[in-house]
């Protein structure tokens, strides 16, 4: 589960909702379960972003010693452009997002943002520049309009409100009988994954990044709304940097470099012309995806999912 979760901007909702020091505890052991697993001194500097190029450059990780999730993994997006991965359930695809919102630390090789390597900036200040539709989207114990919100401090009900709308998830809040106001999470309103992952986008949106990460961002949606919301997508990753996991391949078409992973591995990389003219795995894939759009609902090969 990857949520940007930035503990100053929490703890500054805290302390502007002290009156309800209950909710707010609760609040606090959401972020704690989410604190990262790494050590950071408190006086780095915050990272400067320029033109947003992202580069992991012999990237090794595992979660536990002796078992490599990632081996030797490198590419680079250059500022404005969008690197997409594909590989099946398992092959470490989400673990590159964790490492880039740095919830982990590599074990070998460094990531770095516009030159700087992330181990040497606040993870404050590298989340704050990361937009990120996650795959399993957290919602806090709160209303819609702070859950949507939180991507951005200072956000008006108006910027809320429009986010929102380029998320479509407008309409469905607008017939709540509290409609912003409603609460979700654990307590409030249940919303079904696609509406969460729609909370997310809009969140997003708001956030306005520089960098983003899409982690299988419409997985959860029917392929009528996934059409829709993967034209927001690409609206928002238009002209910035962007890190796109995909469980459709439709998705990656457009991508300027695509990575195929394997066991932690890139087993093949290039556009989607080339991949296909090569008649490799992704070839395979590829062909595989457009037998299942034929007839299935959702249209996506199993080992992709
Ligand atoms: P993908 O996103 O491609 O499905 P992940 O990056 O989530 O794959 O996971 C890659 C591998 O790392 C899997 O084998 C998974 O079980 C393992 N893994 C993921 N998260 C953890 C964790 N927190 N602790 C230990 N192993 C993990
Ligand atoms: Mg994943």
């Amino acid at each position: 589960v990857i949520q940007v979760c930035l503990p100053l901007n929490a703890l500054g909702f805290v302390y502007r909702e002290a009156k309800d020091a209950l909710v707010n505890a609760e609040k606090l052991f959401q972020l704690l379960r989410e604190k990262p697993e790494i050590e950071e001194s408190p006086s780095l500097p915050a990272l400067r972003v320029a033109a947003g190029e992202v580069v992991f450059d012999n990237v090794s990780f595992g979660y536990e010693p002796g078992r490599t999730i990632l081996h030797d993994v490198s590419f680079r997006i250059a500022p404005g452009t969008t690197v997409a991965v594909v590989g099946g359930s398992g092959s470490g695809k989400s673990t590159l997002a964790r490492l880039l919102l740095r919830f982990y630390d590599v074990g070998g090789g460094r990531i770095s943002v516009d030159g700087q390597d992330i181990r040497g900036v606040s993870t404050r200040s590298l989340r704050e520049a990361i937009g990120v539709v996650p795959q399993e989207t957290l919602l806090f114990n709160d209303t819609i309009a702070y859950n949507i919100g939180y991507g951005r401090a200072g956000a008006t009900m108006e910027d809320i409100v429009a986010a929102a709308k380029a998320a479509h998830i407008h309409e469905l809040i607008d017939s709540l009988p509290q409609k912003y106001e409603t609460p979700v999470g654990e307590r409030g309103v249940k919303m079904s994954g696609g509406e969460k992952q729609r909370i997310a986008l809009a969140r997003a949106i708001l956030k306005n990044p520089p960098l983003l990460i899409f982690d299988e961002a419409t997985s959860a949606l029917d392929s009528h709304s996934e059409r829709a919301i993967q034209a927001e997508l690409d609206q928002l990753s238009q002209n910035r940097t962007a890190l796109v996991i995909a469980h459709r391949l439709s998705t990656v078409v457009n991508a300027n470099e695509i990575l195929v992973f394997e066991r932690g591995r890139i087993i093949e990389r290039g556009t989607h012309a080339a991949l296909l003219e090569r008649g490799g795995p992704y070839a395979s894939l590829w062909q595989m995806q457009l037998n299942g759009e034929e007839n299935a609902d959702p249209p996506r090969a199993a080992h992709l999912a």
